[in-house]
């Protein structure tokens, strides 16, 4: 966004009463108080959200820099703050996106319908996109705000925008055909039980029709362009022969994609791509997992987001398929509002599931206990807890898992915090997902809990953060153009390592009209990896302080040899970094955080260096070399499956690696090399602990499987197995395979159960 106002014209555009003037100019909007994360001029507008009432969050916006405001009600603010009063700040919001809005003659597509509009948008926006720059309306937003948010995106640069307009209540059309002005129309379809608040099926057609009042032209299914004038109107007959190439008869969502071909055809989209584009539709419901439950019921989990066309989707999957009969649904509505609830039901009804749950106050209902050889879909918000409530449905038929002591992981973190000086700041690093604990948990507990900065290696990394709530400045270590966009996107801070990347940083920055940018320098002090040479550093600064899109928010390196027991090249690694750090006090003069030390380096150089910043990563699990002091927090574990008694000559496993000389017992674990319990611990390299005893790897071990000795032990099928805990360290563990803990955390796979231990 990059509007350029004065606080006077803002003031003027939105018929506002101003209370307090201060003369100063916008170029963002921002009604979000926790996202306010580049110190670029914005405008706060407080709106009266699902939850929350948004001018409770004026002072905190105040706090992060923002010095316009638009209310309904005035507040007290420090003089400094303009102040705008106006009666409706959602409608004055849509005054101001109006108004931006017609600053461009592109062409305009707005979609609306009962179903299908994100679906149609998404897949408009993919088919267009090679050959347009699009804006388009950001993803799970309700209507009103949506529209006018993504009106305001729209810069120079795009040429052509596709708005996503929603209604459901009679006259709320005329508005949004005032805000969005279509040039083009797309109509996708209307809901049987949809209409509520209309008198009958035509009322509520035709308040979706007045969308298209002024439009050139309008793509529509055939059987709803009766009120059309025939000039205007491309009808489309979804299984006519044009389609036949593109759409084969059995598929999913025919009409929304014969929709979408003719606009796109209409765009003058090659047909030979657009053929090939069409079998890569991206779909919305990107976090579905499927998954064999308990009493034979198969599970869909999709309980990232609410979104009615997600809803669909996911309906219209789960009743396409043919795996169970019986069709139940599971929902948890308590993040969306009354009007919503009902639309849910009702097109929930459309499907006729044999049975729909409501979890309430975060509880399962008890009948959903007895469902069996169902297909059952849990929908609901990420904001609740029903990914967790879908979790004890899981067959536990790999009962392979590892546990997180987040109160040792706390205590870690309070621990090498103590080294510091009181007002250095802490950023963990959270790669690879939290090096391997998990997306998002360890992040959010790291939020709740008052750390700084979160860094991840790369921008995918970040976004996924971002998506799942996390809202902590995020620094990016890697960068690679081509992730810009999604940096921005997301509030990310990219940390810049070359020259090179530098200028191509800022010319995309002044390509999107940013500025001050947050930006993270890394220097060269001996890990010779990533990082600026020391001779470029005053080329760097005349680069940043030559333009306005970026400001140097940190300045870091990285230790190449803390843990050993010989600090020197350490010692010489910090001075390296003092003249550098010297070098930026003195030619950059706003202020910068430099930031050296890992875990490593905090446990013995914090007195030292610690300067403004630390960057902790292994320690709060509790794994440096130099350990003493930190808590272990990890805990792998398995179950025993069977148990067999073997006789002298008899061989184990995979090429009979492995021959009894006597009778003995053997175990078998359900964990193997697919888990990240690696081959190279096959025939006694590598053991576990059951019920105390150290049981020895025998054989090879298998990709699901591993077979032990339990000889003259007590042990049962199910018996719980220990491979990292209380008997065998984590290092004790990462020795045994000539490694380190970082690659044994990491390795743990995907499909082992990770399970967050809270006290
Ligand atoms: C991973 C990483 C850290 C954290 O290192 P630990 O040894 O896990 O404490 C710190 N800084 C950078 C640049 C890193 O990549």
């Amino acid at each position: 966004m990059n509007l350029g106002l004065s606080h006077i014209s803002l003031s003027e555009i939105i018929d506002g009463n101003t209370l307090n003037f201060t003369a100063g100019h916008v170029e963002v909007i921002v009604y979000d108080s926790r996202k306010i994360s580049t110190s670029q001029k914005s405008v706060f507008f407080a709106l009266k959200g699902l939850q929350k009432d948004g001018h409770i969050y004026c002072q905190h916006a105040y706090e992060k820099g923002v010095r316009c405001f638009v209310l309904e009600k005035a507040i007290e603010l420090p003089n400094d703050a303009t102040v705008i009063l106006v009666e409706d700040t959602l409608y004055a919001l849509q005054q101001l996106a109006q108004h931006h809005r017609n600053q461009f003659s592109i062409p305009v597509i707005a979609i609306t319908g009962s179903y299908g509009k994100t679906t149609i948008k998404e897949w408009l926006y993919y088919l267009l996109k090679d050959d347009y720059k699009v804006a388009r309306t950001p993803n799970s937003y309700n209507s009103q705000l949506g529209v006018a948010l993504a009106l305001l995106e729209l810069n120079e640069t795009h040429e052509l925008a596709i708005i996503e307009a929603d209604i459901s209540h009679p006259n709320e059309m005329d508005r949004l055909e005032e805000i969005i002005s279509p040039t083009l129309g797309v109509f996708t379809s209307l809901g049987n039980h949809y209409a509520e608040h209309f008198n009958n099926q035509k009322a509520h057609l035709n308040e979706h029709l007045k969308l298209f009042k002024h439009i050139n032209f309008c793509f529509i299914l055939e059987h709803y362009s009766s009120p059309f004038r025939r000039n205007k109107i491309a009808t489309i007959t979804t299984h006519s022969e044009e389609w036949r190439d593109y759409i084969s008869s059995n598929e999913q969502f025919p009409d929304n994609k014969a929709l979408c071909l003719k606009v796109a055809e209409f765009f003058g989209v090659d047909k030979t791509l657009l053929k090939a584009k069409m079998e890569k539709l991206p779909t919305l419901s990107g976090r579905q997992e499927v998954f064999e439950g308990i009493q034979d019921n198969l599970i869909i989990n999709d309980t990232y987001n609410i979104d009615i066309d997600a809803l669909e989707q996911s309906l219209e999957y789960q009743f396409a398929s043919k795996e169970r009969n019986r069709k139940v649904v599971v929902l948890d509505l308590s993040f969306v509002n009354k009007n919503r609830q009902k639309e849910i039901k009702q097109l929930v009804e459309r499907y006729q599931p044999d049975a729909v749950y409501y979890i309430e106050e975060g509880q399962l209902p008890l009948a959903l206990k007895n469902e069996e050889d169902a297909l059952i879909l849990f929908k609901g918000s990420f904001r609740s807890n029903l990914s967790e409530l879908v979790q004890r449905f899981k067959n536990r038929k790999h009962e392979t898992w590892v546990e997180f002591d987040l109160k040792a992981i706390l205590y870690n973190v309070r621990f090498l915090q103590s080294k510091l000086q009181p007002n250095t700041k802490t950023l963990v690093m959270v790669k690879a997902s939290s090096y391997g604990t998990g997306d998002v948990k360890i992040p959010h507990f790291l939020q709740e809990n008052g750390i700084d900065y979160l860094g991840v290696a790369y921008t995918d990394e970040g976004a996924t953060l971002r998506e799942q709530g996390v809202h902590l400045p995020v620094m990016v270590m890697n960068t690679e153009k081509n992730a810009l966009y999604d940096i921005v996107r997301h509030c990310l801070e990219p940390t810049i390592y070359s020259l090179a990347q530098l200028s191509d940083v800022i010319d995309f920055f002044q390509e999107q009209g940013l500025e001050n940018y947050p930006i993270h320098i890394k220097v060269e002090t001996g890990m010779n990896r990533l990082g600026f040479q020391k001779e470029t550093i005053s080329e760097l600064i005349t680069l940043v302080k030559n333009t306005q899109c970026v400001q140097l928010k940190s300045v870091f390196s990285h230790l190449a040899d803390a843990d050993n027991s010989d600090s020197s090249y350490t010692e010489e690694q910090i001075r390296i970094f003092e003249q550098i750090k010297t070098q930026f006090t003195s030619e950059y003069n706003a202020p910068i955080i430099f930031h050296l030390l890992n875990s490593e380096g905090i446990l013995k150089f914090a007195a030292k260096a610690s300067y403004d910043m630390v960057r902790m990563g292994i320690g709060i699990f509790g794994y440096a070399y130099n350990t003493p002091g930190l808590k272990e927090s990890i805990r792998w574990k398995t179950t025993v499956s069977q148990l067999k008694e073997i006789v002298p000559g008899e061989t184990i496993g995979y090429g009979r690696t492995f021959t009894a000389s006597e009778k003995m017992t053997i175990a078998t674990l359900r964990i193997g090399y697919a888990d990240g319990f690696r081959r190279a611990l096959s025939n006694g390299k590598g053991k576990v602990f059951i019920n105390n005893n150290s049981c020895p790897v025998v054989g090879n071990v298998c990709m699901d499987m591993t077979m032990v000795d339990v000889t003259n032990l007590n042990v049962q099928p199910g018996d719980e197995v220990e491979i990292i805990g209380q008997h065998q360290t984590m290092l004790d563990f990462a020795h045994q395979l000539e490694t380190i803990p970082y690659e044994v955390m990491t390795s743990i796979s995907k499909r082992v159960a990770r399970i967050y231990i809270k006290n």
